[in-house]
This record gives C-alpha cells, structure tokens and sequence, in this order.
C-alpha cells in the first residue's frame, strides 16, 4: 500500500475496505488516489471528476465503515481533481463534496464495533431460486434470534455467491430494529489472527468476553479455523457459550460442515440448527443482479449489453459484478456509451475463461510451474523429488478439474498412466479438503489460470 506511505494508521484501514470490494476494484479505483489525512477528514485526489463519483457513489459508505470500525472516527471525505496541468487556483471549484456536508457528519455510534458493512443489507440482496433458502433463512434469523430451530445458521457456497452479503445483512437487519443489539462480524481468519494475538499480549479474556457476550455472532469462513487445534477449540468454547444463553450464531463455510471435517461433537452441534447452500445463479437470477447493480451506480447501460455479460459469466457473482464495473469505468474513462462489441473487447480475457471450458494444459503448467517455480519440462519427466512431484500433481488435478480431456489423455500430457492421474487428482483432493489456506492457494492458481487470454 504504497500510497499510504504517509499514513500507516490507514494501512489496517484500506486493506479492509480492499478485502470487501476486491482485489480488482480496489486496484482500479483506490490505488491510483492520493490520500491527505488529518483529524476526521480524508481528501481524496483522483485524476477526473467522474472518478471522484464513482468513489462517492459505490465506495463511500464502505469507506466510512471501515474507519468507524478501525478507527472509532466519523471521517468526512473530500474529493479533489488533481489535474496537475491544470494549476488549482482556488480549490473551490474542483472540490466537489456533492452528499458530503461542509460540517463533519454527526454519526450516532453504537459503542460495540459492529464490524459490519452496510453497503450490504437484505434489500439489495437479489433472492432467487439458487439463493432462496439460505436468504430465507437469514431473513428468519434476524427476526428472530436465537431461535432453537435456527441455531446455528451455516451458509455455504463456493466463492463469490454472496455468503457474506448475507451475513452482513443479517446484522445490518437486526441493528436497523435494534440499534442497540450486540452484533459481531468476524472473519475465520480474523478469529484465528485475533485469538492468537490475544495470547501474546494477555488479552485473551477480553477477546473471550468480546466473542462470548453477543446476541448475535456472525462469523465468515470458518474453514479458515481448521488445522489449529487451540483455535478450533476456542472457536467450540465460543460457540457453546453463545449457543447455551441461546444467542444466535450464523456462520459460513466454502464447504459443508461434514466436509470440515472437525471433531463430530463439533460437527453435530453444527448441523443441528439450519443448514443453507447458495447454488450457483441462473442466466435470469444473474441478469437481475447485474440490472441491480446498474441501477445502483446509476449508468446507463442496456440490457442487451448486461444479458450479453450474464451469458458470459457463470460461476460467480462478485466476477459478475466485476466485469460490469470494468466495463462501465472502461466506458466512462472514453467517454463512449456501452455496447455488446465494446464489452466483448473489454472483457475479452473473462468471458474466454468462462466460455471456453477446456482450458489448455500448457496453460496449467504454466501457471502452476510459475507458481512454484519449476520448469515446463519438470512437468514430463521422471524426477521425483518432492519439489517437483508435488506440482506436478497439482498440475494434472487441476487439468482433471478444468479440462474435459480424459484420464488417460491427461495421463499422456504428462508422460504417465492414467493411474497415476487418479492418484495425484485424489491426494490433492484429500488436501484441500483438510487444508483450508492450500484450498485458498489452489483458487488463486485457478484465477490466474481462468486469467490468461489462452485464444
Ligand atoms: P462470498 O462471500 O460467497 O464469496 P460475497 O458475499 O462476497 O460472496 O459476494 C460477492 C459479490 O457478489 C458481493 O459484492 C455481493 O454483493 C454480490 N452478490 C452475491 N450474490 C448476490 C445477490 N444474490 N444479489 C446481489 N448481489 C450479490
Ligand atoms: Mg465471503
């Protein structure tokens, strides 16, 4: 975060606020600004006005959050064209601070840090078939809480279909009709990270206390607990506390609780309230979202152009949403008005990944050789030392997962017999399945591999 240079206190901050609007967006949008801060308020300078609206637009509210929530402060936010060509005689016109007031904005705060953001509520949540339950569920949860019969709520998902919207929602919901309720939104790795510093800086009872006296506890990806015995079992002691004074507890996962594979008292008291998985979205639920989206940044942009993105993108929403965001920025930058050609240019790279299913498997060694640095040969030869075997079956797993040659095929990419193809695809399996930091490892390779323009 080189652009915080001047102002490591910010760094926790907009690493936050990157985590939530994405790596991309982030890069897109934030990166470029210069930053002055002082007191509460942040001045932003950004290259063109229409930048500035963007940010105030999309980014605002998750800004100001992520300072309440690190911070404790109100912040104020400025915008400021800094056209270095243009000398900047007076500030007044290139200010523009349009739903920003001159005053600094009096927030009421509720004394818990709630960690929530709410640019995610329930009503900007589009519910469809694929959804449904789990946003059943999480609507009945903040109604009602702690009720036997929804306790705990377990959503999952694979990646970027809205498990922590709903969570978010769930306790931006439950704050709206009681702003007083004790709500905490917390990431699987912010539990481990925060329990572990608690240790060494003798603050465990606090975090204890924090964790353990909430109405309601919502905590993200929990897979993210595995694999540290002490952590599971602060997390089990968390969670009986909380389930036994009946509060409620929502959790998600990118796999089902048996799949956690945690001890099966655990794993029991986890299936015993209600059990939601959000499905990929259909064709219609995805051009409903993009529609939302478009509504909401206020661009103006057609549907044939948003059922064309739609059509292109399958597996998930937040590269759905993405992809509508590159393409209105793109478009706003040149000044030209959306078109399905213009897309088709723009988002070249994604719509090709999602498109075309059989990826290449030069493509796969290649990432995969980068990624751990070894050789393309390394992949085809006979050396079987650990630094090269284990790629290598990372590599043929990923060409059994991403394209549609056969076993024996693979086999012959890589200089083997399809036994050896069921082996490597089974141990990397057994491996994110138990590992939840190698599953995360493996997504990205799959994202850098579903990133290379491989026409
Ligand atoms: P996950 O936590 O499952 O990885 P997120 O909740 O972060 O997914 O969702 C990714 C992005 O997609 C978010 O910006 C979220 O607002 C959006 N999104 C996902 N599902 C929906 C939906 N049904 N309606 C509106 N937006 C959605
Ligand atoms: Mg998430």
């Amino acid at each position: 975060m080189d652009h915080l240079e001047k102002y490591p206190q910010l760094v926790p901050v907009f690493q936050d606020i990157e985590n939530i609007i994405s790596k991309d967006v982030y890069d897109m949008w934030l990166r470029p600004a210069q930053f002055e801060f002082s007191g509460t308020t942040l001045v932003i300078s950004l290259p063109n006005q229409y930048w500035g609206n963007t940010i105030r637009e999309r980014y605002e509210n998750t800004i100001k959050d992520a300072f309440l929530k690190h911070l404790g402060i109100a912040v104020e936010l400025v915008y400021q064209i800094s056209q270095t060509e243009v000398p900047t005689v007076t500030s007044a016109q290139d200010v523009f601070s349009a739903n920003v007031s001159q005053q600094p904005s009096i927030v009421k705060v509720n004394p818990f840090a709630s960690r929530l953001n709410s640019s995610y509520t329930f009503e900007n949540f589009i519910e469809s078939p694929s959804n449904r339950f789990a946003y059943k569920a999480a609507r009945a949860v903040s109604q009602k809480l702690g009720a036997r019969e929804n306790n705990p709520l377990v959503i999952y998902s694979s990646p970027g279909l809205g498990k922590t919207h709903l969570l978010h929602a769930i306790g931006n919901q439950i704050l709206k009709d009681n702003p007083s309720a004790k709500v905490l939104y917390m990431s699987g790795e912010e539990f481990v990270s925060e329990y572990i510093e608690s240790l060494q800086n003798k603050g465990h009872d606090s975090f204890r206390k924090k964790c353990r006296t909430l109405d309601c506890f919502l905590m993200d990806d929990i897979q993210f607990v595995s694999g540290k015995e002490a952590c599971l079992e602060e997390f089990f002691q968390t969670f009986n506390a909380l389930f036994e004074s009946k509060k409620q507890i929502v959790l998600s996962s990118d796999r089902t609780p048996q799949q956690l594979e945690w001890n099966p008292r655990l794993s029991s008291r986890l299936l015993s309230g209600i059990t939601a998985e959000i499905k990929r979205p259909n064709l219609e639920t995805r051009i409903a979202i993009l529609r939302q989206k478009r509504d909401s940044i206020n661009f103006d942009i057609g549907d044939d152009v948003l059922a064309f993105i739609a059509e292109g993108i399958h597996t998930n929403v937040r590269e759905l949403e993405g992809s509508l965001f590159r393409l209105v920025a793109y478009c706003g930058i040149h000044g030209v008005t959306p078109s399905i050609a213009i897309a088709r240019e723009v988002l070249a790279d994604i719509l090709v990944s999602n498109n075309d299913l059989s990826v290449n498997v030069n493509v796969i060694k290649k990432i995969v050789g980068k990624h751990f640095n070894i050789k393309m040969e390394d992949f085809n030869s006979k050396r079987k030392t650990q630094s090269v075997a284990w790629p290598r079956q990372i590599a043929m797993f990923l060409t059994t997962d991403l394209t549609d040659l056969s076993l024996p095929e693979i086999g012959r990419e890589f200089n083997r017999d399809h036994s050896t193809v069921v082996h490597a695809r089974d141990m990397v399996k057994e491996k994110i399945a138990t590992d939840p930091f190698f599953a995360a490892e493996i997504n990205q390779i799959i994202l850098d591999i579903k990133s290379v323009d491989n026409k």
